[in-house]
């Protein structure tokens, strides 16, 4: 089996001290670059499509280039659900192969975030896939998503620990001051709130919105408990700033097979930037 929950891989990390990388991906292109990367650096790999991916590339797409590259690579890999929502969604994409999940309910009330996090919880666990939720709100874009700064909220504490005692979730995605897309200006973390969730709560933390963030901070993140650090927008402006530089300076190209390979290089860079400031190289 290539294709793998994220569960005991994120457990490794903890124990390990160091964090593994989940990469939005779009498309073949771009699920090449990431796991051709992480084999060749020897670093577990979590590949990360939110609703909107998995609509365009077609899921049974993504399950089915994921498998090969995995047996290609040797590199046993998660496929992940980032940012979803609705649990008849999740059900088809379990049933598709996938064995890794983010239940994204925190925009609702607390009780019922607990509820549907409980729900999808249930029905993961069944195909031994695991489940991320996510407690507080980020502020940026993701995807169609779009949270003010000012009604982003940090994760509670104390909140965080009965969240994850009710729902059984197997790792839990905190608010402490990051945000999805670019920053606008240099954002400021709550490490010392990630410290004291990390004294309440025992399961894996992630940390998505890294894109931009100082290496610093995301290191310090992983010291205080981080075992998942999420990043999009970064790979995203890499690979079409070298597109479009490329067709700039050739307008008449027109294959594939050429033009795309600036921007896989160029995305390539940010994943091996990524793979070393987590720590997982050679983690395999
Ligand atoms: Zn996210």
């Amino acid at each position: 089996m290539y294709i793998i929950s994220s569960k005991n891989m994120l457990l490794k990390a903890q124990k390990g001290g160091y964090a593994v990388p989940a990469f939005n991906i779009h498309n073949l292109e771009t699920m090449q670059v990431v796991v051709e990367t992480a084999a060749e650096m020897r670093s577990p790999l979590i590949l990360a499509g939110t609703p909107g991916t998995y609509s365009y590339a077609g899921t049974g797409n993504v399950v089915a280039i994921a498998r090969d590259l995995a047996k290609q690579w040797d590199l046993p890999l998660a496929v992940h659900l980032d940012h979803h929502e609705v649990l008849d969604d999740i059900r088809q994409k379990v049933q598709a192969g996938i064995r890794s999940v983010m239940i994204d309910g925190s925009h609702a009330p607390f009780e019922e975030n607990v509820e549907l996090v409980r729900r999808v919880v249930e029905l993961s666990h069944r195909y031994d896939a695991s489940v991320e939720a996510e407690l507080g709100r980020l502020g940026g874009v993701e995807d169609d998503l779009v949270v003010d700064e000012e009604d982003a909220l940090y994760t509670n504490p104390e909140q965080a620990r009965e969240f994850v005692l009710r729902t059984g979730i197997d790792s839990l995605a905190v608010a402490i001051g990051t945000a999805h897309g670019l920053y606008h200006h240099d954002p400021k973390l709550d490490f010392d709130r990630l410290a004291a969730i990390r004294e309440r709560v025992d399961v894996p933390l992630v940390l998505h919105g890294a894109s931009g963030l100082p290496e610093s901070d995301i290191r310090k993140a992983i010291s205080l408990g981080v075992c998942k650090v999420n990043v999009a927008t970064e790979l995203k402006i890499a690979f079409s700033d070298a597109l479009k530089h490329y067709l700039q300076d050739n307008p008449k190209a027109n294959d594939p097979r050429h033009y795309m390979q600036p921007a896989k290089a160029a995305m390539k860079e940010v994943v091996q930037k990524v793979i070393h400031v987590c720590g997982c190289e050679g983690q395999l």
